[in-house]
């Protein structure tokens, strides 16, 4: 079998373009949607990463706040800003890009967001509801992105052996509460492995739906899949390449070119899961403030 390809651009163009419809909509009712996005620190992938949420935003018609701060920033400080916006009627989607420096705690930053403006979904009120099954919780945008790619390939997990690798709070815990949860696009029967399973292979090859976040480059390789499997390839890792003009290329965490020997579907890397999480990023900013009018 050779895998076909999930176009993770393509379809992330199609999210974009139905946020765009709803901003309109929320402008004729005198509603501009706002994204405040904080930075601390110089790390250069967040600077990257920031940036490229901001023109995102922009281009569906969001207002953006963009807040940087330098690294030896106080958790005080940063909290007091996350006050002003939880406070703000003007602002209706918040995001603190991590890593944050280890003079600050993370977990004290992420419960300080509001709930109801926390739209990367990693505040425990939006985990809790989401693991207790409420699909209308703020849902992370990576694994929510996951999902619409497989609504769109028509691929329903419904009964099917799903396994994910990789345990992270970010992409594998909420993908697996996702493809677990009664409902459309989900009631997959979830397995999740981490770096503790014991013969991951044996795992991996009974899955129908694999889902990889592992941040170790093509760790998964032909062998380790059954053949029809629909493959979806988290990870993203730079390794160096002479050849290429920047001395590096992005490759996911599954060895592509044979994993899709064998793949029903696969996405690739880059231009696979990548801007999916950014179009649910702009889905859920849009919900927010969609809701908070409606409040
Ligand atoms: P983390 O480092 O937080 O988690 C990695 C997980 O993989 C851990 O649960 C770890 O297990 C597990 N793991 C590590 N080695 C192995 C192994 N040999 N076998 C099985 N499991 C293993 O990473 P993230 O979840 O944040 O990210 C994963 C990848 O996805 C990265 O490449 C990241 O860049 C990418 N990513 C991409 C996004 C996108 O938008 N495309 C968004 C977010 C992440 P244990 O818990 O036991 O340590």
């Amino acid at each position: 079998m050779s895998a076909q390809i999930i176009d993770g651009k393509a379809i992330a163009a199609e999210v974009r373009r139905s946020v765009r419809e709803q901003v309109e909509l929320l402008n004729e009712s005198g509603i501009q949607p706002c994204l405040a996005v904080m930075l601390v620190g110089e790390n250069p992938a967040s600077r990257v990463y920031v940036g490229m949420k901001q023109r995102a935003a922009d281009e569906v018609g969001m207002r953006t706040i963009d807040k940087r701060l330098p690294p030896q920033a106080t958790q005080d400080e940063i909290l007091a800003i996350l006050d002003e916006w939880n406070a703000d009627p003007g602002v209706h989607g918040i995001l603190v890009q991590l890593p944050l420096p280890a003079q600050v705690d993370e977990r004290t930053v992420m419960e300080r967001i509001r709930p109801e403006k926390d739209v990367d979904g990693f505040h425990p009120i939006n985990v809790g509801r989401m693991t207790s099954g409420d699909r209308e919780a703020f849902r992370p945008c990576t694994p929510a992105g996951v999902q619409v790619m497989l609504e769109h390939i028509g691929f329903d997990p419904a009964g099917k052996h799903a396994v994910i690798v990789g345990r992270s709070n970010i992409v594998g815990r909420p993908m697996a509460a996702i493809l677990s949860q009664k409902g459309p696009c989900a009631n997959a029967t979830v397995t999740m492995a981490h770096s503790r399973t014991a013969d991951l292979g044996a795992i991996t090859r009974q899955a129908e739906l694999l889902v990889v976040a592992v941040g170790r480059p093509e760790s998964v390789t032909a062998d380790m899949v059954s053949e029809g499997t629909v493959v979806i390839d988290v990870g993203v890792n730079r390794v160096d390449d002479p050849s290429a003009p920047k001395g590096y290329r992005l490759v996911g965490d599954v060895a592509f070119d044979e994993v899709a020997e064998k793949a029903s579907w696969i996405t690739p890397v880059p231009g696979g899961v990548g801007p999916m999480t950014i179009a649910m990023l702009l889905s859920n900013t849009a919900t927010a403030a969609d809701r908070l009018a409606g409040a």
